[in-house]
């Protein structure tokens, strides 16, 4: 029994510009922040409150959330990684703050300089300050189904570290394939160790397409019963293991496979496409999408417009 109805998160304006070499400007994120908005997108990571100095291409999350339209429904969220973060986010009026720990002390050492358990602390710290301000908190455990650093993570270290969330209240989270490691058989055994640990846990998918098996990934999710997923319009993002990979899984392609299997998502996959063409303009090289260029399946061609090939 597949879930009848999905919500598809996007993270291109944060995940994938966040690596990218080249400044988009303010306006630019704005007007690629509000064509998702128009094509039925309900969740959007926006922007990142994390210091500028670390990452330039999101020293102006303020402004971007200043500049966003914010119909109702829409969740406009943001990756806060401490409480000075979360300030910067509440006064920005976030719907919704994203704060992440990885699921080994290695990544989350090369990530943030940090044990686990400082990370943890820190995260408390922005659930208070979240709460403070009505805002929601989303949890994030980066390599999650695998890590660059220390291979296959045990599922019961993933499930522990949900457990820890789970005791500071976060009842939102997301499950990240941040190098591109995640397999079907690990993604169907992660969800169901942490349904069964935590059935009132609501769990969303991130996965990336850096192996190829991006979306068989949210197949084997789908049939998990998980209703939530992440990605980015035209693939935006990469790998930071793998200069040159592929990363997030690309929006518009997630959207035409769960179309083409019957389950809602309020989006209109033709306002995507467009939003995903403007893309590579944007950043000056092109992007990993393949619904964007093949549109879609019963798309038809004048007879006389295709070359012959043969095989
Ligand atoms: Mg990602």
């Amino acid at each position: 029994m597949l879930p009848k109805k999905v919500l598809v998160t996007e993270v291109g304006t944060r995940d994938g510009l966040q690596s990218e070499p080249r400044f988009v400007p303010t306006a630019d994120k704005i007007a690629l922040v509000d064509a998702l908005t128009r094509a039925g997108i309900r969740r959007i990571e926006v922007s990142s409150f994390v210091s500028p100095r670390a990452v330039p291409q999101m020293a102006d999350a303020a402004q971007v959330m200043a500049g966003i339209e914010r119909p109702p429904g829409l969740v406009a969220a943001c990756l806060v990684p401490n409480a000075n973060g979360a300030r910067r986010a509440a006064e920005a009026k976030v719907d919704e703050m994203v704060a992440f720990v990885s699921a080994t002390e290695s990544h989350n050492r090369a990530n943030v300089n940090r044990t686990i358990d400082e990370s943890l602390a820190g995260f408390a710290e922005v659930a208070a300050i979240a709460r403070d301000h009505a805002v929601r908190v989303h949890g994030a455990i980066a390599v999650a189904f695998g890590c660059p650093f220390e291979g296959d993570v045990p599922f019961a270290q993933v499930v522990a570290i949900v457990g820890r969330l789970h005791a500071l209240g976060v009842r939102e989270l997301t499950l990240g394939d941040t190098t591109g490691m995640a397999t079907p058989p690990i993604a169907t055994g992660l969800c169901k160790a942490i349904q069964d640990a935590h059935p009132d846990m609501h769990v969303t998918l991130h996965f990336h397409n850096t192996r190829g098996v991006g979306l068989a990934n949210v197949m084997a999710g789908l049939q998990a019963g998980i209703d939530s997923y992440e990605s980015s319009l035209g693939g935006l993002g990469g790998c930071p293991f793998a200069p040159g990979a592929t990363g997030n899984v690309c929006t518009e392609d997630l959207v035409y496979l769960l179309h083409e299997m019957g389950i809602e998502t309020g989006v209109d996959l033709a306002k995507l496409v467009a939003a995903a063409k403007r893309v590579e303009a944007l950043v000056g090289h092109p992007v990993p999408g393949q619904v964007m260029k093949a549109g879609p399946r019963l798309r038809r061609y004048p007879m006389d417009a295709v070359r012959k090939a043969v095989g």
